[in-house]
């Protein structure tokens, strides 16, 4: 928008107009009358564009009546697609099954994921340090952990629909075909590990497998992490990558493929110290919609109660161990998730794995019903034993409080799939207003992109060059978006879509006042600051440290 100014008569009069696009050309048209004198139009013109503004916002983002939108898996599925977060992998040539490509939005958003859990797992903390092990290693890290033997599963046909899943095999006399209820015929049971071969000429070559979990490289370099970033008890290894399973049924998008990423953390402590979770770790009042063991058995519902009463009951055996849910679900609800879609399941005795003693799910309500999120297993000292023995190399630790030599318990090990995590934070965000336009309330901490700078008119070369200054500044510190096409609503709603949580915008009083709009995503809200405090502005937004509201005009 742009004031002109008119001469009729010997006297001036002021207008308002702006630049449309119709029938391809692009032409200005009159939207408002503003007086005979500059002060005046000016004033008038700010009121207007304000009152357009907030109109503008109120029509395109229905500001009150931005609400969650429940979407199938589907339905994600195809706006991930559309909007450039998730491809099917070489999907012109027909894909493969399990495998995804994450697209320009979406491969920050899963960077911005990892970046987070890290940052408040290892930097945050002084008691957990991280690793980058091999996905492919040497075979008898699997045979030693139990994978080759017993990370098995049964693979099941239905014999009326001819629906493939698998089973686990204390499930199989009274598992069902679970799309038509059918009768299954088992096809034995099958190793989910990707095989390869390591050499190229084939007789020298050896078999190794792709890793089907990141943990077990944390236990083969105890030892030496141990040592080398001095940890002393208790203390944990963290770790994020690839990992791939040959799940004979991979569906429900992301939720079961064959190729994903694993957040995980192995949590050591003195076994002759298990109930020794830190005073200070504040965990008595938080919260927890607990589903145990016993009540499944027993078909009760789920239940709220606290920790400490959880604690108490014995329902959670340790301290420790409600600690480690706490701190996950803590993670979850700071960057946005919505707590009322987390409970956490105990695992029934048939049900855990060969390691456990004690093993809980986080799990989600996802819209195919409550699923797996992330598993925390007490795994004990099943794995750090287990490589002792074969490797024949002592993985005892100093322990300086009792002057001994101990074989350290994992007391938790919180293992979180990347792309779980970035359904969840997808599906909590995913909001539409009353024109059922999507925007996706992502926080800004893992949002894509962190702004979106626009110059009001991309024919005024002066606001292109201020906006086009402004996002060379940001962009040094984030993922900033520059955008001159389209009118400004349809500038705001398309990266409303994609989660952008701040838009500046850059106008003709710009200029003058040095300053520029700034708009929040969740509410259309705009307050107008100076140019020189955007940086810092935009950096305690996106922290947390002051909300929108409270930036002054
Ligand atoms: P499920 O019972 O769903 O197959 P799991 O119990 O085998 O999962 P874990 O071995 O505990 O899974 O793996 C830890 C985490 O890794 C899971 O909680 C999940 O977030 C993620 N994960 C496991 N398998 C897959 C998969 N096939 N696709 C995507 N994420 C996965």
């Amino acid at each position: 928008m742009f004031i002109i100014k008119k001469e009729r008569n010997g006297k001036d009069y002021y207008y308002l107009r702006e630049s449309i696009r119709e029938d391809g050309k692009v032409k200005a048209k009159t939207i408002a009358y503003l007086g005979k004198t500059k002060k005046e139009a000016e004033k008038k013109a700010k009121e207007f564009k304000q009152k357009i503004e907030e109109g503008n916002m109120e029509e395109k983002t229905g500001k009150k009546t931005i609400e969650n939108k429940k979407i199938t898996i589907d339905e994600l599925a195809n706006f991930c697609k559309r909007k450039g977060f998730v491809y099917p992998t070489a999907e012109i040539y027909g894909g493969l099954a399990g495998f995804w490509d994450f697209g320009p939005i979406g491969s920050e958003l899963k960077k911005n994921i990892k970046d987070a859990w890290w940052k408040y797992h290892v930097h945050s903390r002084d008691d957990i340090v991280g690793i980058d092990g091999a996905i492919i290693t040497n075979p008898k890290v699997w045979e030693t952990s139990g994978h080759v033997e017993n990370f098995t599963d049964i693979a099941v046909v239905c014999k009326k629909c001819k629906n493939k899943f698998k089973v686990d095999e204390s499930e199989l006399k009274d598992a069902v075909c679970d799309k038509c209820g059918g009768e299954l015929e088992s096809k034995g049971k099958f190793v989910p590990m990707f095989t390869t071969q390591v050499g190229p000429i084939e007789e020298d070559s050896s078999m190794a497998y792709l890793r089907p979990e990141t943990a077990q490289l944390i236990f083969t370099d105890f030892k030496l992490i141990q040592d080398n970033a001095r940890l002393k008890l208790p203390f944990g290894i963290a770790q994020i990558g690839k990992s791939f399973r040959n799940e004979i049924a991979p569906r429900n998008f992301l939720f079961r493929s064959r190729e994903f990423e694993q957040m995980e953390i192995e949590y050591f402590i003195n076994p002759d110290k298990k109930e020794d979770c830190p005073k200070d770790a504040q965990i008595d009042n938080f919260e927890l919609n607990i589903y145990s063991a016993e009540m499944q058995e027993k078909n009760q519902e789920s239940e709220k109660m606290t920790i400490k009463k959880a604690l108490n009951k014995k329902i959670i055996a340790l301290p420790w161990h409600a600690y480690w849910l706490k701190t996950e679900l803590s993670w979850f609800y700071e960057l946005g998730a919505n707590p009322e879609n987390f409970r956490i399941r105990q695992h029934t005795k048939n049900e855990k794995s060969h390691y456990s003693t004690d093993t809980w799910d986080i799990e989600y309500k996802f819209p195919i019903g409550w699923k797996e999120l992330q598993g925390i297993a007490d795994r004990g000292t099943y794995d750090l034993n287990a490589h002792q023995e074969k490797s024949k190399k002592s993985m005892e630790i100093m322990d300086d409080a009792s002057g001994k030599k101990i074989l350290p318990m994992v007391v938790a090990e919180p293992s979180l799939g990347v792309e779980r995590a970035f359904m969840v934070f997808m599906f909590d965000a995913y909001s539409t207003n009353e024109k059922e336009e999507v925007i996706l309330k992502l926080n800004p901490k893992i949002a894509p992109i962190k702004a979106a700078i626009f110059p009001l008119v991309k024919k005024d070369k002066k606001l292109v060059e201020i906006a086009k200054d402004i996002y060379k500044n940001l962009r040094k510190e984030w993922n900033v978006l520059y955008d001159q096409s389209g009118s400004i609503g349809r500038r705001y709603a398309r990266n409303d879509e994609i989660g952008t949580p701040f838009c500046i915008t850059i106008d003709e009083n710009s200029i003058k006042n040095k300053d520029a709009t700034i708009r929040n995503r969740d509410n259309g809200e705009q307050k107008r600051i100076k140019i020189s405090e955007i940086k810092d502005t935009l950096r305690k937004l996106i922290s947390g440290e002051i909300e929108f509201k409270n930036i002054k005009n």
